[in-house]
């Protein structure tokens, strides 16, 4: 029986949509193509998520690695937050999970910057009865140990557990841990997911 949903926040309860968000700078959606995987797909985001390098630096390193892009970048370091938006339908299911009695966890690559202001802007925060984040963690998924640590921090038995993401491969290692894993792609009814699960809600 299903005991203990845990949920990544990119995508799943928060959204992470750079291109979208870039729209509201520059129309130029070739120069967005081009731009958004050279920062959030680099090996320095990676070590933002590890939390080994702090947003400030990384402007920095970006712009000295771009020089010719300062302007996009400068804009994306002071306002990438915002896009951090709640995903409600599935905010309203963890608030109905937590209702039901299952614990909440997350386990999610997160910066450690970014887990601070959303934690602070969005009350959800409070509902949850753990969490794992990789940059205060210093490892990311799927790294095993971080989902080793999330199941021995707070006790969690493999099979009592459920884990979604919108990543594939970061399911991967749940799964060989034993835990059930919902892949929760842009059009994934989550509700009718769980209840497959006999997660009753
Ligand atoms: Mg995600």
């Amino acid at each position: 029986m299903i005991k203990n949903i845990i949920f990544d926040l990119g995508n799943v309860l928060l959204r992470f949509k750079p291109e979208e968000f870039l729209l509201q700078f520059t129309s130029d959606k070739e120069y967005i193509k081009q731009f958004v995987p050279k920062i959030t797909r680099s090996k320095l985001w990676l070590d933002l998520d590890r939390g080994l390098e702090s947003l400030e630096n990384a402007e920095i390193i970006f712009i000295s690695k771009y020089p010719e892009e300062k302007e996009l970048i400068s804009l994306f370091f002071n306002h990438w937050m915002e896009m951090l938006t709640p995903i409600e339908e599935n905010i309203n299911i963890l608030l109905d999970l937590s209702k039901s009695g299952y614990k909440t966890y997350i386990l999610s690559n997160y910066i450690k910057e970014a887990f601070i202001f959303v934690k602070e802007k969005f009350d959800f925060f409070t509902i949850f009865d753990g969490q794992i984040i990789s940059g205060e963690e210093k490892v990311i998924k799927p790294d095993k140990v971080i989902y080793e640590s999330l199941l021995r921090r707070y006790q969690l038995i493999p099979e009592e557990s459920l884990f979604i993401d919108d990543i594939l491969f970061f399911l991967k290692p749940a799964k060989k841990l034993g835990i059930s894993t919902i892949w929760n792609r842009p059009h994934t009814d989550l509700r009718k997911e769980l209840k497959k699960f006999n997660v009753v809600i």
